[in-house]
C-alpha cells in the first residue's frame, strides 16, 4: 500500500495503549480503527485502580490527553510503607512535577478506561466492538490482512496490537513468543463508600500506602471524597479456575481475606471488612511476563502489556504503554516506510522498557514468595525501601523524569 495516501493503521485492543495509540497516529496523520474484542475493554474489570506516573502523564500531555487523568482521578505524590506490625518504614515521591503543576494521579480502573476510550471516539477515532482479532498476515500490496472470531475480516497498512498481556498479536508475529505465566498470586481490590471509616481510622488522604502484610500485600488510598480504595494480592500456588472465580461470591473472598489480615496491625481488616459486595473487586489471578524479543515484523507491532509487562505495583504500566504510544505514533510520523518506523520504535523504547520492568521486578518481588524466602526479603525490605528514601526521589530520576519531544524529528 502507498507510502502518500493517509495509512490505515488497525489497533487491535481497546484498553488504554489502544485508545491512546490511537489518539496519538490521528495527531501524527494516519487513520487509526480501534478493534476490542468486548463490547467493553475486558481489562477494566480487573483491579481497583490505576496510578498514572508523571512519565505517562507528560507524554499524554504531548497528545493533550493529560487531562483525562487529571479530570478522573486526583493527585498521589507519595507512597508510604508500613510493615504488618503497623509500623511505618518510610514514604517515597512518586515523581516530581510537571512545568503546568501536575503530580502523579490515580484513578478507579472502569473510570479511567472508559474515560480514555470516550475522549479517542470523541475525536472522531472510529472503534469496532465485539472484534476479537485471531489472525493476520501480510497482503501482496504490503498492507495486512486481519482476521475476527465472528468471521470478518479487514485490511489496513499497519497492525498494532495493544491486545494486553495474552496478547494473540504478538503470537501471530512470533509463535514462539513466551506467554505471560501465573505470578502465584491473585488480587483483590474494592472501594469503601461509607465515608466515615477513613475518619474513623485516622487515615491520610493523598498517599498510596502498602502493608507489608504478614500473608497479604495490601495497599490502599483515600480518595478527596473521603473513599478509600484499596488492593490485595494474596498468594495461592494455584491459580484460580474459571469456575472458582465465576462462583466464589464477594462475600466469601471478602471473609476468606479478612482472616488472611487478621494477623496484622494496622487498617486492612477493617477496610476490607467495610467494603459492600456491590464494590468489591472479586478475585482475579496476576500474570508476569518474560522479555518479548520480538516487537514487530513487516506490518505488525505490539505496544503495553503486549510487549511488556511491568509489576503492577511499580504504577509504571499505564505509563510504559502511553509512552510506547507517543513514541510509535512519532516513528509512523517521521519514517515513511513502516517496518524501518517500527524499528526505530523498538530501538527507542526497549531499553527503558527493560529497565523499567527490571526495577518492577526488583521492588515487588516478595510478593507472591511463601514460607522462609517470605520471612527473609520482608526483613530486607525496609532497610532497601529507607536506603531509597535517602536516597531520595533522585534515585528514581531515569523512570519519573523521562521526557518525550513530539517536535524533536
Ligand atoms: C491488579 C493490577 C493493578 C495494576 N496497577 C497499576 C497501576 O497502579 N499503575 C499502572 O501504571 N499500571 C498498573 N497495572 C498495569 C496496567 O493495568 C497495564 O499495564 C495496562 O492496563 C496496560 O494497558 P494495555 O492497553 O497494554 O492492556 P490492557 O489494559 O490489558 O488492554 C488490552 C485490551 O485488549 C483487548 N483484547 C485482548 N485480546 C484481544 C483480541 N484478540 N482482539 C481484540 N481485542 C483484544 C482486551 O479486551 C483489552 O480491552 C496494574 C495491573 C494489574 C493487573
Amino acid at each position: 500500500m502507498g507510502d502518500t495516501t493517509m495509512k490505515k493503521a488497525l489497533i487491535i485492543g481497546g484498553g488504554i495503549a489502544g485508545p491512546v495509540t490511537a489518539m496519538a497516529l490521528q495527531r501524527a496523520g494516519l487513520e487509526p480503527i480501534v478493534c476490542e474484542a468486548y463490547q467493553e475493554a475486558a481489562a477494566e474489570q480487573i483491579g481497583a485502580y490505576l496510578t498514572v506516573a508523571v512519565n505517562g502523564l507528560s507524554a499524554l500531555s504531548l497528545i493533550d490527553a493529560h487531562h483525562v487523568v487529571t479530570e478522573t482521578g486526583h493527585p498521589t505524590g507519595t507512597m508510604a510503607f508500613a510493615t504488618s506490625a503497623g509500623k511505618h518504614i518510610t514514604d517515597l515521591p512518586l515523581g516530581g512535577v510537571l512545568p503546568d503543576g501536575t503530580i502523579t494521579h490515580s484513578a478507579k480502573r472502569r473510570d479511567l478506561y472508559r474515560a480514555f476510550n470516550l475522549e479517542a471516539a470523541r475525536r472522531g477515532v472510529r472503534y469496532e466492538y465485539g472484534k476479537r482479532l485471531v489472525d493476520a498476515a501480510p497482503t501482496p500490496d504490503g498492507g495486512v490482512l486481519a482476521s475476527f472470531a465472528d468471521g470478518s475480516t479487514m485490511t489496513a497498512d499497519l497492525l498494532i496490537g495493544a491486545d494486553g498481556i495474552r496478547s494473540r498479536t504478538r503470537e501471530i508475529i512470533d509463535p514462539t513468543a513466551p506467554k505471560a505465566h501465573y505470578l502465584g498470586m491473585y488480587g483483590l481490590g474494592g472501594f469503601v463508600t461509607d465515608r466515615a471509616l477513613h475518619a474513623e481510622l485516622g487515615l491520610r488522604p493523598g498517599i498510596y500506602n502498602m502493608i507489608f502484610g504478614k500473608k497479604v500485600f495490601f495497599g490502599y488510598l483515600v480518595s478527596p471524597e473521603g473513599e478509600i480504595w484499596w488492593f490485595a494480592n494474596v498468594p495461592r500456588p494455584q491459580a484460580l479456575t474459571p469456575e472458582e472465580s465465576a462462583t466464589t461470591t464477594p462475600a466469601r473472598f471478602r471473609e476468606q481475606l479478612v482472616e488472611l489480615l487478621s494477623a496484622d496491625k494496622g487498617p486492612a481488616a477493617r477496610i476490607a471488612a467495610g467494603t459492600p459486595d456491590e464494590t468489591f473487586v472479586p478475585g482475579f489471578n496476576q500474570f508476569d511476563m518474560p522479555t518479548v524479543r520480538t516487537w514487530h515484523n513487516d506490518t505488525m507491532v505490539i505496544v503495553g502489556d503486549a510487549a511488556h509487562a511491568v509489576a503492577a505495583s511499580s504504577g509504571q504500566g499505564v505509563s510504559m504503554a502511553v509512552e510506547d504510544a507517543v513514541t510509535l505514533a512519532i516513528c509512523l510520523r517521521d519514517i515513511p516506510d513502516t517496518a524501518d518506523a517500527f524499528a526505530a520504535f523498538e530501538n527507542r523504547r526497549r531499553d527503558r522498557v527493560e529497565r523499567v520492568v527490571k526495577h518492577g521486578a526488583d521492588t515487588s518481588g516478595d510478593k507472591a514468595t511463601n514460607g522462609a524466602g517470605r520471612w527473609v526479603v520482608r526483613q530486607l525490605t525496609p532497610f532497601f525501601l529507607k536506603r531509597a528514601a535517602k536516597a531520595g526521589i533522585g534515585s528514581l530520576n531515569w523512570m519519573f523524569d523521562h521526557r518525550i519531544s513530539w517536535d524533536a524529528r
